[in-house]
Formats: C-alpha cells, structure tokens, sequence
C-alpha cells in the first residue's frame, strides 16, 4: 500500500516557505528503506527571520488574555482532532509504527495541547500580607518569553505538543525545530494549530541540527530553551544555554526498571509489560527495559514473556495486522544490533524472534544471564530488547536498578504495601507506576533524574516551565 508522501517547507512568520539551505535532507521510509522525499532546510537568514518574528509576536500575544489563548488553542486541538488520519498516515510513513499507534499518538497530543489551554486560565500569581500601612506586595506569573523548543523523531507530535502547549498557554511565542526525519506528520499539526494564532507566535524549522541550535540559543530573543533526546545532545546544548545564561529543561530519556514481585498477577503483568515494551518498536523514552523478577517466579516469568514476545506480528505499519513495525532509522538498526552483540560477547543470551529483511526491522529481543555491567544495562537500549534478571528480594532489585545512570520512569508489580512503599521513596526516576503503566499524563508532571536530564514537562510543574516570576511591592 503506498500514499501520496510531501516533504513541509518552513513556517516563518506565518508563511509556508521553502527553505533556503544549500543542504536537503533525505525523508526515508522505514519499511523499506526507499526515500519519500528531500526536506528543504533552514539557513542563516531563515533562523534570523523566525528570531525577528518570534520577538514581534512575543509582544503581541502575552498581551492576549489567558480566556482568548485557551479558546484559539481549543480551536487548533478540534481542527488537529479533524485532519487526525492524515497526521497519523504521514507519521507511520516516515516514522514506521503501527497506524493504530500513530492515531493514539495524534490523539495524545490534542489532549496534551487540551490541557494547557485550560490550565492558561488558572495562572495566577499571590497576594502577600504587607508589612507596613500604605503598602502592598504581589506575586506575578509572566511569560518568560520567546522558546527555543528541540524535539525529536521517536514520538514527534506528543514531544512537541509538550513544548508547543506549555509555551503558548503560558503566553510564550515559540520555534520549534521539529525532527528532520519525521517532519510532515508536525508540519500538519503546526498548521491546525497555527491557524488560530497571530503571525510568528508558533514556527516550524527544519536545518542542520547544530546550526539551529547554535543560532537560537545564543539568539538575545530567545528566552527559554526545551529539549527532548539525547544525552550527548542535551549535554551540548545545556552549555550552549548556560554560556548565554538561558533557562532550559531537558529530558533525555531512561532505561526503565519493571520490579515484579512474587505476588504479582504473572499473565496480566507480561501482557502489559510486552505491550509497551515493544510500542513504537522499543523507541520510547518511559519503555519498559530492566526486568528484575523475583526469583520464586522468574522461570515462570520468563517462559510466558518470551512466548507474548515471540507472539508479536512485525511488518510495515500501514499493514492492519502489524504490533510492531520498523525502527525508525538505518543508525538506531545498527546500534541496536550492537548493543545486542556486545552484551553476548559479554556472557548474555539472546532469545530472538524473526524480522522481515527489507527495511529497518529489528527482532524482539530477549536477553538473560545480564551481569550488572552488560552493556545492555549500561545503556539505553531505545529498541526491542528486554533484560530480564532474576533478584531475592526487593531491595536487591532497587539497589540494582539505582545503578543505572539514567532515572526517568520506573514500575512496580505488586500488592505489597512494603514494597510499594520502598520502591516509591528510593528508586530514583522521575515517576513511578505500580500495577499499569500510567507515567506520562497531561496533567501530571513528566522528567527525569541524573542523566534522563532535568526540569518537567507537563502538569502545572510543566506551565511553570514557560513562566517567570515578579514580585510588586507598592507604597502608596
Ligand atoms: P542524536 O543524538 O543524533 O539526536 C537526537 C535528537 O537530537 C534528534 O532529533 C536530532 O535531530 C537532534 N539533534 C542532534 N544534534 C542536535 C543539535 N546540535 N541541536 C539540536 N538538536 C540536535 O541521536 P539519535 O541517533 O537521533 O538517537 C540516539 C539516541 O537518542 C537514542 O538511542 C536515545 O537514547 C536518544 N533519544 C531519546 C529520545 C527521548 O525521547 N528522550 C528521543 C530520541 C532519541
């Protein structure tokens, strides 16, 4: 099955416009390899009329009041919510997965964008009781100002729709510089949105990475920077930001800990675990990755977690039959399968399923016999592969699952009230979920710790994010 596919332009100033780099970037179909399209990219001169623009419009639309912003975003969420199969069609063509997730990632993103516009109406700052006659001191909420928002190619409209939504509802004009390998399926949810808005408040740019980073951040305009990806990444970009004194929140992903204990519900546990173990072919920053199973059940674990893996119908994901289509890219192929490599050369099984052959397709992957200082659990694996280690206690598993460097999301199985209650005070990750898989929701706060990066996204913690704080005091 093959649809019409078109590389967007930019959009500066609240005009779709080529860009004008002397550079292209190939759009290629996961499934199979062949290119869609070349994406036109930003050069200087675009990056420095999005930089004019985005000042322009900061002025005009923090002085739109909080009702009027939530009304024009609830306007841009219902035409989203309209043009869904072409936003979901585009995603699954140049980012691989499944249709029905790339409907439920459409989806996800109008109610992230949703919730912000509702939340604008509630930010307020405070009143402080004065501590002469004649005086009066108060708290104000402003918008920080022009964004710099980064987002990346795994989950292109939910990433964006974190950055996108905070930033307008709280007031702020933004640049997002969305993913080049999966641009259309943005460039239409930009449109839907940007419809409702002033010139220049909300603008899409496409260019070589490096340059539009570099260009913004040290941009006087820009106020705030947002990033979504890597570490390296996040780590080049948060000295670029704090060379230049900029604020900036980061979320650079995890490598999720799942502790099951001896009294969890083994055949809901793995039907759960599998699911969004292998969504979006493992691509996912909150995946399940690190499985410490007691000891008492880990046979019977295993056995019924490999046959629902094994179970799974890999294929290009406009097939109606597909659970789990292509990674993303030809460089996350390889690295995964490095990864795999390296931890065997290391002393790890691998337990493998079958994979098609055209295209980027990776099979699940189960390892065991993981040491502690396999690779795989020294770094994220950001693909189909699951570790899973048997432990004697749930100490022991929080103990090994506090070694890794990252701590974005971590889950628990069980009824225990001890366990719950230790693995919720010390496992150290951003959030939690015990018995489901519920980490990421608009309205409660999403981030990480030591290396998945810092700052929320989401929930009031992420509208704070977007705003700066002014106290008055007044003598009369
Ligand atoms: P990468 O480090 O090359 O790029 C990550 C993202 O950052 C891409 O979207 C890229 O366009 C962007 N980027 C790269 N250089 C940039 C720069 N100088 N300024 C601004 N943006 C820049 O990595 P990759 O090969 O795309 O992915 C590798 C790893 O990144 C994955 O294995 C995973 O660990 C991590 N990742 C995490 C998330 C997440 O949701 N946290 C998303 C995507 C990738």
């Amino acid at each position: 099955m093959s649809s019409p596919y078109a590389a967007p332009k930019l959009l500066i100033d609240g005009q779709w416009r080529a860009g004008r780099h002397t550079l292209t970037h190939p759009i290629v179909n996961p499934a199979d390899g062949q290119t869609l399209d070349r994406l036109g990219l930003a050069n200087a001169d675009d990056i420095a009329d999005a930089l004019a623009a985005t000042e322009r419009a900061f002025a005009q639309w923090r002085e739109v009041p909080a009702h009027e912003r939530c009304a024009r975003l609830e306007r841009g969420v219902a035409r989203m919510r309209e043009h869904q199969e072409a936003i979901a069609l585009a995603l699954t063509q140049e980012q691989g997965k499944p249709l029905a997730e790339a409907r439920a990632e459409c989806a996800m993103a109008a109610d992230l964008i949703k919730w912000y516009a509702e939340e604008a109406r509630r930010v307020h700052g405070r009143v402080i009781p004065a501590r002469q006659a004649n005086s009066r001191m108060t708290v104000l909420k402003q918008p920080v100002g022009p964004v710099a928002a980064f987002s990346p190619w795994n989950f292109p409209l939910v990433l964006s729709a974190r950055k996108i939504g905070g930033a307008l509802a709280a007031g702020c004009s933004i640049v997002l510089k969305g993913a080049e390998e999966t641009p259309a399926s943005v460039a239409v949810m930009v449109d839907c949105l940007q419809q409702e808005l002033p010139p220049g408040v909300l603008q899409l740019l496409f260019g070589v990475p490096s340059e539009v980073s570099q260009h913004l951040i040290s941009a006087p305009a820009i106020r705030k920077v947002t990033f979504t990806g890597s570490v390296p990444v996040g780590r080049h970009l948060a000295e670029l930001a704090a060379k230049h004194l900029k604020r900036i929140t980061l979320e650079l992903g995890g490598h999720a800990p799942v502790i099951v204990c001896r009294d969890a519900e083994i055949d809901r546990t793995v039907q759960m675990m599998v699911t969004h173990k292998f969504r979006n072919a493992g691509q996912a920053c909150l995946a399940p990755t690190r499985f410490y199973v007691d000891q008492s059940i880990y046979g019977h674990f295993l056995d019924a977690f490999t046959a629902a893996t094994f179970s799974l119908k890999l294929g290009p994901g406009l097939a109606t039959s597909t659970q789990m289509g292509p990674l993303a890219n030809a460089r996350r192929l390889a690295a995964v399968e490095e990864l795999v490599q390296n931890s065997v050369s290391r002393g790890a099984k691998a337990l493998r399923g079958q994979a098609p052959e055209s295209g980027f397709f990776a099979p699940a992957t189960v390892l065991t016999d993981v040491e502690p200082d396999s690779p795989v659990l020294l770094e994220e694996p950001f693909g189909p592969v699951a570790a899973v280690m048997p432990v004697e206690s749930v100490d022991q598993a929080i103990a090994l699952a506090n070694q890794s460097r990252f701590g974005l999301a971590g889950y628990l199985f069980t009824d225990s009230a001890r366990a719950i209650e230790r693995v919720s005070a010390r496992l150290e990750v951003g959030s939690v979920a015990i018995n489901g898989m519920g980490v990421s929701v608009p309205e409660a706060p999403f981030g990480g710790l030591k290396d998945s990066g810092y700052g929320s996204e989401s929930g009031v913690e992420g509208m704070e994010a977007f705003l700066e704080t002014k106290f008055t005091h007044y003598f009369a």
